[in-house]
């Protein structure tokens, strides 16, 4: 029988009048789960807008809350029926919309970061090494940093440098869409050369206008050179018997003979797809290194921005929603606030108040005597 509910989320705030979720003491944990999943679905109507920022746990213990926000927008972004994450991200981006929270905790770890960084580059393991190496020892070591930072959030790497050229950033969102620019992240590495699309590739709408915008290359554009990648030599020898009377030895042997002939891509087709082929259009200033490198980055920058939002918002939420007594939580720990509780078994109300920051993922095994109830 669950007791009481010692949270805010029921009692305090809403002097009992309001009480969001009512639970029943024959309440099964899943039954429990499906109502406050209900109240997840409209949580947005219970926001409060003051001064500019928006107050997304307006029942929890943590403070959370959206600058640039209206409440109209606040209803889309947390529409928990049609949550559309890549929506979210070009609102944020468009509205310059910003957690002072996240921000706060953004402001403390990177001045660490950069000091961390400053000594790797220093250090003597770092300068021994060639170029890309270097690179590379920077990536592992600021995974690490991550990871080992006082209050771990995982969206920390993607947020540990400030994105620049925003409003240039906004101006090619403006022309291509967040879709094609999420499809041209995803696909800048893997079109390096070329690539057979999938029928059922989450992206393969996006490809066209890629294509339009001469972004991507398509087909009869992708030059031949490339496609013969594709082909093994048994496959092309079959393609020229006709032409060719002696078999060739080598791949590049092939080359020649088919540039110069005008039916060189209906001699390929009969081996593959080509009008389901794409390559990155080299010649096209937009797939420059740097500025491929920019565009993933800043995209990057605010996917993880939208996430530790959605994340942060969560745990307050789900956490809210109250402990009960008959229940003991085993504690797992993300951040060394609360790294004494790690692997602890508690009673309700030894339990910290949880997210201890932006991003936090500490949570609680849920445990009756015997069983495994719920992961909080
Ligand atoms: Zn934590």
């Amino acid at each position: 029988m669950i007791k009481k509910f010692k949270n805010k989320f029921f009692n305090e705030k809403s002097k009992g009048k309001e009480k969001l979720i009512s639970i029943e003491d024959g309440d099964s944990p899943t039954e429990i789960s499906k109502k406050i999943r209900q109240v997840k679905r409209n949580v947005s109507q219970h926001f409060n807008l003051k001064n500019d920022s928006v107050l997304i746990t307006p029942y929890c213990g943590y403070k959370f809350h959206l600058n640039n926000l209206s409440l109209e927008d606040a209803k889309k972004m947390f529409d928990f029926n049609n949550l559309n994450h890549l929506i979210n991200v070009d609102m944020i981006i468009r509205k310059n919309i910003y957690s002072p929270e996240v921000e706060k905790y953004l402001k403390k770890a990177r001045p660490k970061y950069e000091e961390r960084m400053a000594q790797a580059m220093e250090s003597e393991a770092f300068i021994k090494l060639d170029q890309s190496s270097k690179k590379e020892f920077l990536e592992i070591d600021k995974s690490n940093f991550v990871r080992h930072y006082i209050e771990f959030s995982p969206q920390l790497f993607y947020l540990l440098e400030k994105p620049t050229k925003i409003e240039k950033f906004k101006e090619i969102l403006n022309e291509f869409g967040i879709e094609n620019l999420e499809c041209f992240v995803n696909y800048y590495h893997k079109l390096n050369e070329v690539k057979i699309k999938k029928k059922k590739d989450k992206w393969s709408d996006r490809f066209s206008d890629l294509v339009d915008k001469e972004v991507f290359l398509c087909g009869e554009d992708i030059p031949i050179a490339e496609l013969l990648d594709l082909i093994n030599l048994a496959d092309l020898n079959y393609i020229l018997l006709p032409i060719k009377s002696k078999t060739i030895e080598k791949k590049n042997e092939a080359l020649p003979i088919l540039e110069n002939r005008s039916d060189a891509y209906d001699l390929l087709s009969q081996k593959i797809p080509i009008e389901d082929c794409y390559l990155l259009n080299f010649n096209n200033k937009f797939n420059d290194k740097n500025n491929a490198v920019w565009l993933i980055e800043t995209l990057q920058y605010y996917e993880a921005y939208e996430d530790i939002i959605f994340k942060t918002f969560d745990k307050a939420f789900e956490c809210s929603m109250g402990l009960a007594d008959k229940y003991m939580y085993i504690y797992n720990s993300c951040c060394r606030k609360s790294s004494h509780l790690n692997g602890e078994e508690l009673y309700a109300e030894e339990v910290p108040v949880l997210p201890h920051h932006p991003g936090c993922s500490c949570w609680c095994e849920v445990k009756n005597s015997t069983d495994l109830v719920m992961k909080l």
